[in-house]
């Protein structure tokens, strides 16, 4: 924890920016709940899980603690409902139909759902995420639907060693692109254990860290 919010400093730094404008997401797939509470009682809120049932899970026990509760993982129609509802932010919207039916499913009594689009900046046929050029598109009707809240773009580039800045690059030129046409957005979704310096050099302020805040996933 302290170790990652030093790189967090550092690269800030290194790069004029502010350590208080990124927000740390803690990637807690497949840790178990006892491990995410250690980390909320050093003031860590906010969780992203990609698998629901083992989410869903997690809630129930850490129900006493007020976490955030972020979904990070493939999405398909028949758990929209489910994360619609147990989650205030998604990240991994990356078509029109999945974002209709968070809005129509989110309970309306509940502040709207905070989502990003996810783009395939790699444009790598085995992830997930939409095209590119189909972004802005995508964008300018998720900012229309009631009961979600369109905050920013998310990515998960090729993996590469050492990273490549360019998909932060290109994330950051669609964001700004997105800002352009007025969609009120804030928050540019990227960067991981092995890549956050690199994200915050080219405009990431909200990073989803597992491994180097965890340790390795138990397999
Ligand atoms: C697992 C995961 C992460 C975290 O990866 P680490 O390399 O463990 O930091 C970030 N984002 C998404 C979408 C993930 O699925």
């Amino acid at each position: 924890m302290r170790l990652i919010h030093s790189r967090i400093e550092r690269a800030c730094a290194a790069n004029g920016r502010d350590a208080r404008q990124i927000s740390l997401l803690a990637v807690s797939k497949r840790q178990n709940a006892e491990r995410m509470r250690a980390l909320a009682e050093f003031g860590q809120l906010d969780f992203g899980e990609n698998l629901l049932p083992e989410a869903l899970s997690k809630q129930q026990t850490l129900a006493d603690l007020a976490l955030n509760w972020h979904f990070i993982g493939a999405l398909q129609s028949n758990k929209t409902r489910s994360v619609a509802n147990h989650f205030s932010w998604v990240h991994s919207v990356d078509r029109l139909r999945i974002a209709e039916r968070l809005s129509a499913q989110r309970d309306p009594d509940l502040p709207a759902l905070n989502v990003c689009v996810q783009v395939n900046i790699s444009a790598e046929s085995s992830k997930s995420g939409c095209a590119p050029d189909q972004c802005l598109a995508l964008c300018k009707a998720v900012a229309e639907l009631p009961n979600l809240k369109l905050r920013g773009l998310m990515t998960i580039p090729a993996p590469s060693d050492p990273p490549d800045p360019a998909p932060f690059q290109a994330l950051h030129q669609l964001f700004a692109q997105c800002r352009a046409q007025g969609l009120p957005m804030d928050t540019v979704s990227a960067g991981m254990s092995a890549d956050l310096e690199v994200a915050i050099a080219h405009g990431a302020n909200l990073i989803r860290v597992g491994t180097a805040l965890f340790g390795p996933r138990p397999t």
